[in-house]
């Protein structure tokens, strides 16, 4: 998709994470969690869990008829005075934004909602055209000065401390700064404010996108949505088609869990509804409908859900892999459980191998997501992709591994295989067995090792149930020492055939 996307290599990243950015993380996360907790708990479980199955059966309802209703939304928006524009990928997006940018002499752009135009690397093709392109939520602002990446899907600079804030305001602008939230969050006002004013182009990206009136529609807290889509003379909106919804129902839903999910709020700040032009609005309204390989994406059975997403950033939140890596470890614009499911599928297998196993499996996202995304089902299934090769630019698995990984399933679906495999990873341990724990593993199993020990393999759940009949101890025993004779002499009896057939020939 992009000229310098380099394969992300999650191990690496995630060696590198400095304890204070561990903690920041970890603070701001946990406040998170909490508040939206309070807030799920002011509206009812019931009623969340309602809300929850109404906005993933009509997300996935208008994935499933994408066709009839972005065509009902082009509609809207012309006869709203704006101009729709179709982007397969890109390159074609960029493109698209540059031209409506010249043919207005744009020297200077304000954004806002920028994760899908960092997706398309939209910052760096705007300064090799020389215009000059200024974030300005306050998180990506700060980002954006540091010369960093967001490291969350809804709090780009959850990583930073307000010491940190401050420091950088101090070098970077050159201000007076205390580490206070209000004064650093005025300096910022203050800066923005003049660029809200200076910019001929505003461009943003979008929540949502109602078909039924053609309704591009944002959730901010900051102000800054506003401005940036009504003070500049032309408004370029860049989204993703996966963000249409059929109407002001559906938007109802989703704005009950989406300000929940992500800050604990009841109702954003603003909710900003724009429909073509206005009166005392930009001049141009400019829609881009950017697939990118979305469309591939709904193509897969398994994996189309990961599109029903509405950003909240609830599944980084609560996801202990994040909270222990950070952001930055997932190498690209999306971050936590979502980025592991969505990033392999955008940017493909080859380029983001390692992020489908970049989590525990515990489950949590899947709980917390408010649209019911499986996201551990499509994990897995990402997985299998990696291993077995895709259409998508993943090559196979190397021959051992895809071995190993088939003879689990193998004994996995085997009842009797597995309980020999069982018995002899246990006999097999005793060497190694220091107490209940497995301290040292021999490669590459010592990968797990070199960080923390491996319980050593005890009895099996159904020995024990099976110990706790009358006479069912010495059974179990006799029955494992069975299979495992019976296991050697197999193995016994595999090496001598595999001998005398090399003999023969
Ligand atoms: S996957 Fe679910 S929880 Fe995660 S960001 Fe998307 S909507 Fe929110």
């Amino acid at each position: 998709m992009s000229h310098t996307l380099t394969p992300i290599d999650f191990r690496r990243n995630s060696q590198h994470v400095a304890p204070p950015l561990r903690a920041a993380t970890q603070k701001n996360t946990r406040t998170a969690v909490l508040k939206r907790a309070e807030a799920v708990e002011q509206l009812g479980d019931a009623l969340w869990q309602q809300l929850r199955q109404a906005a993933h059966d009509a997300r996935l309802h208008t994935l499933l008829h994408l066709d009839e209703y972005l065509l009902q939304l082009e509609a809207q928006v012309t006869q709203a005075g704006g101009y729709v524009h179709w982007a397969n990928d890109a390159a074609e997006a960029r493109r698209i934004v540059l031209e409506i940018a010249r043919q207005h002499a744009v020297q200077r752009v304000v954004k806002v909602k920028s994760m899908l135009s960092e997706e398309i690397e939209l910052n760096e093709a705007l300064r090799d055209a020389g215009i000059a392109a200024l974030e300005t939520d306050l998180g990506e602002y700060l980002v954006q000065l540091d010369g960093s990446r967001p490291s969350h899907p809804t709090a780009p600079a959850l990583h930073m401390t307000k010491e940190d804030i401050a420091a950088l305001l101090r070098a970077k602008l050159g201000v007076d700064a205390p580490p206070d939230p209000q004064v650093l969050t005025e300096i910022a006002r203050t800066r923005l404010r003049e660029e809200f004013l200076a910019a001929e182009m505003g461009l943003s990206g979008g929540n949502f996108l109602v078909a039924e009136t053609g309704t591009l529609v944002l959730v901010t807290n900051e102000g800054n949505g506003r401005m940036c889509t009504s003070l500049p003379p032309v408004h370029v909106a860049v989204v993703g088609i996966e963000k249409t919804i059929p109407n002001w129902d559906t938007l109802a839903v989703l704005l009950n869990l989406l300000p929940r999910s992500t800050t604990g709020q009841q109702i954003t700040s603003y909710v900003t509804c724009i429909t073509g032009t206005r009166a005392g609005g930009p001049r141009e309204f400019h829609l881009v409908l950017l697939d990118n390989g979305r469309t591939r994406i709904l193509r897969d059975e398994r994996a189309r859900e990961t599109l029903l997403c509405i950003r909240c950033g609830a599944c980084a939140n609560i996801c202990p892999v994040y909270n222990t890596v950070g952001g930055h470890a997932y190498g690209w614009v999306y971050t936590g459980p979502i980025g592991a499911i969505l990033s392999p599928q955008l940017i493909g297998t080859t380029l983001a191998r390692d992020l489908p196993f970049a989590s525990s499996l515990c489950g949590a996202c899947a709980d917390i997501c408010p649209v019911k995304i499986p996201i551990p089902e499509i994990l897995l299934h990402l997985r299998h992709r990696v291993v077995e090769g895709d259409a998508f630019a993943a090559p196979a698995a190397p021959p051992i591994l895809r071995a190993g990984a088939q003879g689990v399933g193998l004994a996995l679906g085997m009842p009797l295989l597995y309980e020999i495999g069982t018995q002899l990873l246990r006999r097999a341990q005793f060497p190694l067995k220091r107490g209940a724990w497995l301290p040292t593993l021999p490669p590459p199993l010592n990968r797990w090792t070199m960080t923390r020990p491996l319980p050593a393999f005890g009895a099996t759940i159904r020995d024990w149930m099976r110990a706790r009949t009358p006479g069912g101890a010495v059974r179990v025993r006799a029955r494992n020492l069975a299979l495992a004779l019976a296991a050697v002499g197999a193995i016994v009896l595999g090496l001598v055939f595999a001998f005398n057939r090399r003999r023969g020939k």
